[in-house]
């Protein structure tokens, strides 16, 4: 028998993330207490409650031989969704309009909206909830109601894939601009298909084949160019040939064959997430798989909740939410983060479970990279070091205009050094997960108008996360500039060591004046820094050029013992004036 064969005979479990001891144990038909036994033989202590961790599964495959392999709630719903072909239903497509500044984005998208919105008749007032749904001719189409490659490369930087078709919008004045390239690239990493749209057709110095022919040099070749890449003339203003545009849409979304399983536990991507006065944490999804209810209970990145209520863009309550239908979802017990996976699980138990074993694995997998800019200090230091670095931010506010001004401002202070990357930002005050989060990427939060709460201080202390809070947008700016080009002042902090009285004053030749002192309070030391206190007043401040005790020069003396202290560079001391020391440290400015 080859070794081969023999892993083969290997036995397996997969277990479900946040699976426990005791429930392990049911499964398996084996005695909690005795693998609670066996693990203590290996020097672990548990209870049957204990989540199993890498570690626990580890040991147990070394004492029973038994392969376990902790599987994540998205793999079992993608397993479930495929495992029964007949059960797959078409899903309709999730569009996301991209291209350079000023060509027609987001013109496009509310003519589009306007021209075709669903509940048209439910009277509801379009809300921004990340995305919108429309239906035409009986097929429904999701449109992401972010333009721009942001949100898209954010979403997909964190593994989430939303978008299944990109509409490249290209201004017929302007032509192929360096935000047009990019969206060609973005669209092309990340495998989604490319519909162009020529947009501002009726403009006078319009002209729609010079934009296409530049097109082709990107190595988008629209079908007048003989490619195969669908290209429509529009016009967003005038609302010219949108219809065309939408029925090109179609004719993509049927060359795609998007399918889904609508029969499974629901699974989507948080799009959007902020918190809201009346209804609290709020988050849009999209749904990728199953179909979501009010009252699923749902893990969403290491938060969980119940969907209290589900809601369209027109605020109006909804019953279900099926395939790529965009969602907005309350009942989360925190805001989550843009990009967090979505997934309904059986019970408010289970989802806890699942939570605290991702949060405990997320801690411990992102150990501190000593090289990381982690503080805007270090950051300075770090470009000195030479090389392009990447300065990741968190950003928070109160409001949702502030955290936008500051996304779209920020990154623009990028440098040939320095780029500047948010890697979230939401409204609402610094929760855990940001602290979690920013400990991970090693990144800075910025908080706009919010104090975070002691308990989160303290855990960004732990965690050596840097909190900078600002009221003034100028001054937010002004620090992340200067800490670019290494201007930045740190703080310096003061910390007191002790004071001494000055009992007598001698005149030494040569050595000057001394003080002949009692240590009063704390302690004196050789290096500290010192300041004499006459009455209420500071004489000089400065540092100590001799420090002796009985004769013999020492380096520190304590409270209640006598010594002679010299200052440097002051004549002057007199009977009954203070030295007080003290040491300084650097301290990031501002922060905390
Ligand atoms: P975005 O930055 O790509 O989202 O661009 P906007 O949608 O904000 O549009 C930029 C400017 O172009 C606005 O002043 C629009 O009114 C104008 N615009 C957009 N589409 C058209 C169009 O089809 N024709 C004309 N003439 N102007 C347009």
């Amino acid at each position: 028998m080859s070794s081969n064969e023999q892993n083969n005979e290997t036995p397996k479990a997969q277990i479900r993330e946040g699976t426990n001891l005791k429930d392990f144990c049911d499964n398996l038909g084996v005695r909690a207490k005795d693998l609670i036994n066996a693990l203590r033989k290996e020097g672990l202590e548990v209870g049957v409650n204990q989540d199993i961790t890498q570690e626990i599964a580890g040991l147990i495959t070394k004492i029973s031989g038994v392969a376990i392999e902790i599987t994540s709630v998205e793999d079992e719903i993608k397993r479930l969704a495929a495992s029964d072909p007949d059960e797959l239903v078409s899903r309709p497509p999730v569009v996301t309009i991209m291209g350079h500044v000023d060509h027609g984005k987001t013109t496009l998208l509310d003519a589009i909206r306007e021209s075709n919105i669903v509940n048209k008749e439910s009277g509801g007032i379009t809300q921004h909830i990340g995305a919108y749904r429309l239906d035409r001719k009986g097929h429904s189409i999701t449109f992401i109601d972010t333009p721009g490659h942001e949100a898209f490369t954010r979403l997909r930087a964190r593994g989430a894939k939303t978008t299944d078709i990109v509409i490249l919008v290209v201004a017929a004045d302007d032509g192929v601009m360096p935000q047009t390239k990019e969206a060609i690239n973005h669209a092309k990493a990340a495998g989604v298909p490319i519909l162009v749209a020529i947009n501002k057709i009726d403009m006078a110095g319009a002209d729609p084949d010079k934009a296409k022919q530049q097109l082709s040099k990107e190595g988008l070749l629209v079908e007048d160019w003989g490619g195969d890449v669908v290209s429509v003339d529009v016009s967003a203003k005038e609302k010219t040939n949108l219809d065309d545009l939408l029925e090109m849409v179609g004719l993509v979304n049927e060359m795609l064959e998007l399918k889904g399983n609508p029969n499974v536990p629901a699974q989507g991507v948080v799009l959007e997430a902020r918190l809201d006065a009346q209804k609290g944490p709020l988050a849009t999804v999209i749904i990728q798989q199953g179909t979501l209810h009010p009252g699923d209970v749902f893990i969403s990145g290491t938060h969980f909740g119940k969907a209290k209520a589900l809601f369209d863009e027109h605020g109006k309550t909804l019953k279900e939410a099926g395939l790529s239908m965009p969602v907005e979802i309350m009942g989360f017990s925190e805001v989550p983060q843009a990009g967090d996976l979505f997934q309904v699980v059986s019970d408010l138990e289970s989802a806890k479970r699942i939570a605290s074993f991702r949060l405990s694995n997320l801690k411990k997998d992102t150990p501190l990279q000593k090289d990381a800019p982690l503080t805007l200090d270090q950051l300075f230091k770090s470009i000195e070091g030479g090389g392009t670095k990447e300065l990741r931010l968190i950003i928070k506010g109160d409001v949702h205009g502030s955290v936008d001004t500051l996304n779209d401002i920020l990154p623009n202070l990028s440098t040939d050094q320095v780029i500047i990357k948010i890697i979230h930002s939401a409204t609402g005050n610094i929760t855990e997960r940001d602290i979690v989060l920013a400990s991970a990427s090693h990144a800075i939060i910025l908080g706009y108008n919010i104090k975070p709460q002691q308990n989160i201080l303290d855990l960004a202390k732990k965690e050596q996360v840097e909190i900078r809070t600002y009221d003034v947008i100028y001054q937010l700016m002004d620090d992340i500039k200067k800490a670019m080009v290494g201007l930045l002042d740190p703080v310096i902090k003061e910390i007191y060591l002790g004071r001494a009285q000055i009992k007598r004053v001698f005149h030494i030749p040569r050595a000057g004046e001394v003080a002949g002192c009692l240590v009063s309070d704390g302690k004196i030391t050789r290096n500290a820094d010192v300041r004499l206190i006459r009455g209420e007043e500071v004489i000089y401040e400065g540092r100590i050029s001799s420090l002796k005790h009985l004769k013999n020069n020492v380096t520190e003396v304590k409270k209640d013992y006598e010594c002679g202290i010299g200052l440097d560079r002051f004549k002057g001391i007199q009977e009954g004036d203070i030295i007080e020391a003290y040491t300084t440290e650097k301290v990031a400015p501002e922060s905390l």
